[in-house]
């Protein structure tokens, strides 16, 4: 696919949010939603939606139209159409097989408990794969999943826009990793990488959660040929038990609380400093100070959430 840009419209950025719609945005989600919003319309740029409901068995009900509900309440409004992963199959398909071609790929036929059982020590997230399949399935094995080789890859560096350098090597770190699972849904990764590159997304802000994911989808850009985003990763919200905040939080932020007041609460969880009176204040107007005043040198690289939003 050739992507055509005019000229006049190069260094434009274009960020984005792409929340899963597994269940309400909890307040982590809500801070990379605020954060992405925020600091793609500072630099006078666009900011796309998209709704990761790849892995369907996980989508949730209604959960989407919520999501979108609270985005326009809280006055985060998005640049052209929805994207919704669920409906990109055939592209994630058509680039597997680019990928496959390019001999990036190769067919898996290891269980779970295979790779735990040989998997001399646990990588940052999980065990890393040891490459038992590398040289091709065993004999009468069937295919499980499909898995990018980082065998021949360098030790990935980038620079975040808050966390500053940070550096991976692939095969130790996490080893070839899936990118069609034993279950036929495409991974997060390879969506991930194939929807920003064709929406022309050039600046990534979300969870520092996906931290470590980000080497992975650098390597992936680097396989298709294509120049990764920048990316900022956002504090951790952290409660006050101190214990990380996770998916499986039920989102409470707000119940009987103002949007404009969430905002504001947003923002302070982002170091800034809105003024009192908008508390109070509509969500366009908070949002709209948010853009003049957003100070990203005072953004924490953690951040506890305020006791009154769980
Ligand atoms: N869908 C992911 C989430 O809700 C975010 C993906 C991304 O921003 O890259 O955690």
């Amino acid at each position: 696919m050739t992507i055509v840009r005019s000229p006049n419209c190069s260094n434009s950025i274009v960020g984005r949010f792409a929340p899963s719609p597994t269940g309400p945005l909890h307040f982590g989600s809500l801070v990379a939603a605020v954060g992405s919003f925020v600091l793609a319309r500072q630099a006078g740029g666009r900011w796309l939606l998209r709704m990761e409901d790849l892995d369907q068995p996980r989508v949730v009900p209604g959960a989407a139209d919520s999501i979108l509900r609270l985005l326009e309440d809280m006055g985060l409004e998005w640049d052209g159409e929805i994207v919704w992963q669920s409906q990109r199959t055939e592209r994630y398909a058509e680039v597997l097989e680019q990928l496959r071609s390019n001999g990036h790929l190769f067919d898996c036929g290891c269980t779970r408990k295979e790779i735990l059982a040989s998997a001399p020590h646990p990588g940052e997230e999980g065990p890393v794969y040891p490459g038992l399949c590398r040289q091709g399935l065993p004999p009468g094995r069937p295919p499980r999943a499909t898995r990018l080789r980082v065998d021949g890859a360098e030790t990935l560096c980038f620079t975040d826009g808050l966390f500053g350098p940070r550096k991976q090597h692939l095969e130790t770190a996490v080893g070839d990793f899936v990118l069609l699972r034993a279950d036929g849904v495409f991974s997060y990764q390879l969506a991930v990488v194939v929807d920003d590159i064709d929406a022309g997304v050039n600046q990534v802000v979300r969870g520092a959660d996906l931290l470590g994911s980000t080497p992975r989808q650098i390597y992936l850009y680097a396989c298709l040929g294509a120049p990764p985003p920048t990316y900022l990763h956002l504090p951790m919200a952290i409660r006050a038990d101190g214990r990380k905040i996770s998916k499986r939080d039920t989102e409470s932020t707000g119940h009987g609380t103002q949007h404009g007041e969430r905002l504001c609460q947003l923002l302070r969880f982002l170091g800034q400093a809105p003024p009192e009176e908008l508390r109070s204040a509509l969500p366009g107007d908070v949002v709209n100070w948010a853009i003049e005043n957003f100070d990203l040198s005072r953004v924490p690289a953690e951040s506890r959430v305020p006791d009154d939003s769980f």
